[in-house]
């Protein structure tokens, strides 16, 4: 019996890893959970699992869930704020951390787990986009065990040999005849708009994804195609990758889920149904399988995959995020920051859908004149950054 905590238990990422576990109640229990501020969906979700503990970021949330909670007679412990996220990631008694807080909110708690030395299932891309070589460092030097949820990330560690599975973060591609890395993307909502209508595009129109089903940001981000840039640079983390070893391919079906090329001539791909339970199944019981409540491919049923190679003027934003990558760490920690910002301001009908792009180009400008990688060499530094991007962001906003 392996015990999980679940940062991010109320957003789609943790519940569809409470329906792994509810696939596997003999394998894995449900330890602690944490959330942001949803205190209602997060007080029915303690009263179905009885977790020993749960954390909300919000004090204000903590303190009404810890009321509630008490009228009923549930006996799980209530904490709050970053501290009370940290403590839930690395208590002794827990095995594994899924890490699915959306956005840089989640890099303490992630890092908790991670300095704990815990196998950490790790949906939150932004914490390892703004940390990158720490956050890989600090892995190796805790022992943690790095696992990646994103079903890209994922479908490249199942084409990997376990060399490299055992290894993430530091691990060498051209020993073990890796080619290229094929990263795959259905292109979002708009793949096959008037690129001149994207500047009147809804909130709802863009977080409709036409496979997946997911949170808004990250929704919005798969619109925009800043999702597969920041998974780009996940990517290099992750398989420690250079730019030879990397490409983007637009592949509408989601049927793929991404593929590693070898020296030999060989492709491996990973394919599935669009439904997340299927890769984060397999972080929970790698190396072995469990049964994720999701039903295999049907071929005879799926019709044609098509294959396009993206378009920079219709997703700038990805063509930006590649250039963040290679420009070093301020870069790729800004870009995200200013992101963030602008995503929010979008979903809130503040800037159109094309002003992200805008104001990510403005943002990384002015930080990339300014900032060098190499002052970045502590997790303060970095949200020291973090911090200054979101004010440089605001400024773009008008
Ligand atoms: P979501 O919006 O559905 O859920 C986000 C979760 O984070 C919620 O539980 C929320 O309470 C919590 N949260 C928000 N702000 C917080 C804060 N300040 N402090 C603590 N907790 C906070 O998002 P999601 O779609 O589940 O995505 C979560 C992460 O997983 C993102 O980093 C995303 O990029 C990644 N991811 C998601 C998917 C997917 O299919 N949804 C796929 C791959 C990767
Ligand atoms: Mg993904």
């Amino acid at each position: 019996m392996k015990n999980i905590t679940i940062l991010g238990a109320t957003g789609s990422i943790g519940s569809s890893t409470l329906k792994v576990i509810a696939q596997n109640p003999l394998r894995y229990r449900v330890f602690a959970l944490g959330a942001g501020s949803n205190h209602a969906q997060m007080f029915t979700l303690c009263q179905q699992w009885q977790p020993k503990y749960v954390a909300m970021a919000d004090k204000a949330a903590a303190l009404i869930l810890q009321k509630q909670l008490a009228a009923v007679g549930c006996k799980t412990e209530v904490l709050a704020g970053e501290e009370g996220l940290c403590h839930i990631a690395s208590l002794p008694e827990v095995d594994m951390v899924m890490a699915a807080i959306v956005g840089a909110a989640g890099l303490l708690s992630t890092m908790a787990a991670v300095k704990a030395g815990k196998r950490v299932l790790l949906a939150n891309k932004e914490a390892l986009v703004m940390s990158g070589q720490l956050f890989v460092d600090a892995v190796k030097e805790h022992g943690a065990e790095l696992m990646p949820v994103d079903s890209e990330h994922n479908a490249i560690f199942q084409c990997l040999p376990q060399s490299i599975q055992t290894n993430l973060g530091h691990c060498a591609l051209d020993d073990a005849g890796v080619h290229k890395i094929l990263l795959t993307g259905s292109g979002g909502p708009f793949r096959y708009s008037d690129i001149d209508s994207l500047a009147s595009v809804t909130p709802e129109q863009a977080i409709a994804h036409p496979n997946w089903s997911m949170g808004p940001k990250i929704s919005v981000d798969s619109a925009s195609m800043m999702n597969k840039g920041l998974e780009y640079i996940e990517a290099r983390w992750l398989f420690n990758a250079n730019k030879d070893h990397l490409q983007v391919v637009i592949h509408p079906q989601s049927v793929i889920h991404s593929m590693v090329q070898y020296t030999d001539g060989s492709t491996l791909a990973q394919m599935g149904e669009p439904d997340m339970c299927t890769p984060i199944a397999l972080t929970l019981s790698y190396p072995q399988r469990v049964e994720a409540g999701v039903k295999p491919l049907d071929f005879t049923e799926m019709g044609e995959l098509t294959f396009i190679k993206p378009d920079f003027a219709r997703y700038p934003c990805l063509e930006l995020a590649i250039e963040a990558c290679y420009s070093g760490q301020h870069a790729t920690t800004a870009l995200n920051a200013a992101n963030e910002v602008a995503v929010d301001a979008f979903l809130q009908h503040k800037i159109a859908f094309t002003d992200i792009a805008r104001v990510n180009s403005a943002v990384m400008n002015k930080v990339c004149a300014t900032e060098q990688a190499n002052q970045l060499d502590s997790l303060e530094s970095l949200i020291e950054l973090d911090r200054m991007t979101r004010i440089l962001a605001r400024e773009q906003l008008g």
